[in-house]
Parts: structure tokens; C-alpha cells; sequence
């Protein structure tokens, strides 16, 4: 707290939110015990909250946004596909066991018996499979439509994991559709829980490409975010068809981070992103309930915070490259409305366009990006009809190849 209070130190405004917001969050519980100590002591839903807190503090406090009749499905969805990413992730347990398993676990996630031990990266995501029967009886739980919206996500998302374990992302097709199974689809899902809840129109959950785009827009700033991190794990999500048009290999960023080539490689990839933004705009302006908003809202707004600091920014290709917590705790405060959601973005943005360098070769070309990107931010808030009509065309084709190929 007090290393992130010296960061902000130039922002009274952001000191004060982080310690208002410190005071909000002190509702969440924090454990100190491991999780596998807490399963003896805790209820099942007791127990899945803390799990949720231990395996993602971020996704723990935004869930505090939801409607009490929202948030045990969302919590549930979110921990049943965090078990599956851990099956994916851990990279010492073989394909032969692996795949089968990413394959069938829609048919696991209620199965009061089904449990693993020694799988999983962290201790925390080792307990979560160790005592996954507490998750199965929370699941077991919930209410009926709830339950087949999470089921029919994890089964698609449980293909998708093992056609990619074979798979690199090499095109930007390959791209967009490995970012569809492991986020895309936790939008559909989203809109699929927001609908059966009554909280949003039944229609929500068939605006599948603006459901889509949030959760790409989302996992492609943590995609190129993590250029290090995940060159440092052996592994990379950046497409090979755009990294190779400025480097023979992808280590070669890490060692020249400062080359013009590294740069416009890195700007290549965020221009790629806020192509999404369009979509997330249209989706956010569909939502009626205000709890249901900031809880869609505010990672969308942390994202374009990102991206904002990582253009242009060599130390992406070095190490950890994050937004202050002073920033983020302000923009928590201020994502209540479309109109604050407008003006971060619009902020953000401007912060892209300062950076722009007039020697990378794609700036001309971001310049148009974004200048119609601001004209779409200008654009009074279209009807929930009129954007339904503007979804539908723009959105058929391109959602109805992605349904193709997943049946
Ligand atoms: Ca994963």
C-alpha cells in the first residue's frame, strides 16, 4: 500500500481513491489460511468465495458489482472454468490424460466426487481441484438455467483448450479463435447468465459477437501485456503471421526492446485490439441494470488503461508492465455510467495518440483508427432496437463461421 501511495504521489485524487476504495473492499474476506485448511472450516459457497478471492483478487472485487441473485452463478462459472484452465495450464501432466479430460469436464462439473490431486501451477489451484466437491455442490445449487449455460461453456470451451494444445497461434484467424475459446466465450456465457437472470433483456444472450469481442478485448491486452511473462513460461499467444513480419524469432523483442521493429510489432497488436472497441461500446450501451454495467465495465475500462501503457512501451518486452493501483482504484470509483465509461476511453485514447511515433509505419493507420473510434464515442447512445438491427447484420457472418466450426 504505502510503495502504491509514493507511485501516485503527484495525484492526490488517486491516493484518496485508493483508500476509499480500501474501505469498500473490506466486505470482501481475506483468508489467511490456504484454502486446503479453509475446506475443513468453510461452507461450499463460504469456501468458493474464498477460493475466488485466492485465485483472482481482481475478478473477487468486481464481482462485489453484481446483484445477489447474479453473483453465486458468476462466482461458480468463474472457478468451474478456472479448474479447467488449471487442467490445461499444468504443463507436467501428459496430453494423453489431459485431453480426454479437457474434453469431458462439462460432464464432471457437477460430480460431487471428482477431485485431483497434484495438478495445478499454484498451491491455490491445486486446492481448488484438490476439494472440488465443495464447488460441485455449490454448482449443484444453482438454479437450472444458470447451470446449462455454464454447462454448454465449459463443454465448448473444454474442446477448444484441446484442439489448441496441438495448435499454435499462427494466423490472426488462429488468433481471434484461440482468444474466442478462452474468453469469447466467458462472454457468451456472461450474456447468457445476465438474461437468465431477468437483470438484462432475454435478447442479450443471443448478441454473440459483441459478447464475443468483450472477452477478446480483454484477452488480447493480457496477451500482449504478458510478452514476457509468458516467453519466460515457454510459451506465446502473439500470432506468428505479425511478430514475424518484424523479427526470425520471438525471443529477439526481450534483447532489443527499444529497435523500432520490437516497437511497431508491440503498436501492431494493440492497433489489432482496439479494433474490438467498437463492439464492447455497442454491448455496454445494451445493459440496464447499473450493477450488471460496472461489473462488464470496469475491466473493459482497466484494459484501455493497458493498452494505453503499453504502446510504445519497451518495457513490455523486459518485465511487468501495470497501471498504478492508485489509477485503477480511481477508475473503479469512476465507471458508474456510459457517459465516465466514454470519457476513460476517450482519455485513454488520447494518451495512444500523444505516444504515436511518426516513424512506425502503421501510425498513419492508427490515426484513422482512432479517429473513427472517436466519432463512434460521439454518437448519442443508440436505442437497445437500433443497435439490435446494427448487431445482426454486422455480426452474422462472422459469428455463424465461429458456431460452424465449433459443431
Ligand atoms: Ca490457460
Amino acid at each position: 500500500m504505502i510503495k502504491d501511495i509514493y507511485a501516485s504521489i503527484t495525484r492526490p485524487r488517486e491516493i484518496a481513491a485508493m483508500l476509499s476504495f480500501r474501505k469498500n473492499s473490506r466486505e470482501i474476506k481475506l483468508y489467511k489460511e490456504s484454502l486446503d485448511e479453509l475446506a475443513s472450516q468453510l461452507s461450499d459457497r463460504d469456501f468458493c468465495y474464498a477460493a475466488l478471492n485466492k485465485v483472482s483478487r481482481s475478478f473477487a472485487v468486481v464481482i462485489q458489482q453484481l446483484p445477489e441473485q447474479l453473483k453465486d452463478a458468476v462466482c461458480l462459472f468463474y472457478l468451474i472454468l478456472r479448474a479447467l484452465d488449471t487442467l490445461e495450464d499444468d504443463m507436467r501432466f501428459t496430453d494423453d490424460e489431459k485431453l480426454p479430460l479437457l474434453r469431458r469436464f462439462h460432464e464432471l462439473i457437477g460430480d460431487e466426487t471428482w477431485h485431483k490431486e497434484g495438478i495445478g501451477d499454484t498451491a491455490d489451484y491445486r486446492d481448488l481441484l484438490k476439494h472440488y466437491p465443495k464447488v460441485a455442490r455449490a454448482y449443484n445449487q444453482l438454479g437450472k438455467e444458470y447451470k446449462q449455460v455454464i454447462k454448454d461453456i465449459t463443454q465448448r470451451m473444454g474442446q477448444g483448450m484441446a484442439d489448441f494444445a496441438t495448435r499454435k497461434v499462427n494466423s490472426l484467424e488462429d488468433y481471434d479463435e484461440y482468444c474466442h475459446y478462452v474468453a469469447g466465450l466467458v462472454g457468451h456465457g456472461l450474456s447468457g447468465l445476465f438474461s437468465a437472470s431477468g437483470f438484462e433483456s432475454e435478447q442479450l444472450k443471443d448478441q454473440l459477437q459483441i459478447s464475443n469481442s468483450m472477452g477478446l478485448f480483454l484477452q488480447k491486452t493480457n496477451i500482449i501485456r504478458d510478452y514476457h511473462e509468458d516467453l519466460y513460461l515457454g510459451r506465446s499467444f502473439w500470432p506468428s503471421e505479425v511478430w514475424k513480419q518484424y523479427a526470425d524469432h520471438f525471443d529477439y523483442f526481450a534483447n532489443a526492446p527499444t529497435n523500432p521493429e520490437s516497437l511497431a510489432c508491440l503498436n501492431h497488436l494493440v492497433a489489432n485490439a482496439l479494433n474490438h472497441i467498437p463492439d464492447c461500446i455497442q454491448y455496454m450501451r445494451l445493459l440496464q441494470n447499473k450493477q450488471v454495467f460496472r461489473f462488464c465495465a470496469i475491466p473493459q475500462v482497466m484494459a484501455m488503461a493497458t493498452l494505453a501503457e503499453v504502446y510504445n512501451n519497451p518495457k513490455v518486452f523486459t518485465g511487468v508492465v501495470k497501471i498504478r493501483k492508485g489509477l485503477a482504484a480511481r477508475l473503479m470509483l469512476h465507471t458508474q455510467n456510459m457517459d465516465e465509461v466514454i470519457k476513460s476511453f476517450r482519455k485513454f485514447l488520447r494518451i495512444i495518440e500523444n505516444k504515436m511515433n511518426s516513424n512506425d509505419p502503421h501510425t498513419p493507420e492508427m490515426q484513422m483508427q482512432l479517429k473513427y473510434i472517436y466519432q463512434l464515442l460521439d454518437k448519442p447512445e443508440l436505442s437497445a432496437d437500433q443497435s439490435r438491427v446494427l448487431s445482426s447484420q454486422a455480426s452474422q457472418d462472422s459469428v455463424k463461421k465461429m458456431v460452424e466450426q465449433e459443431v
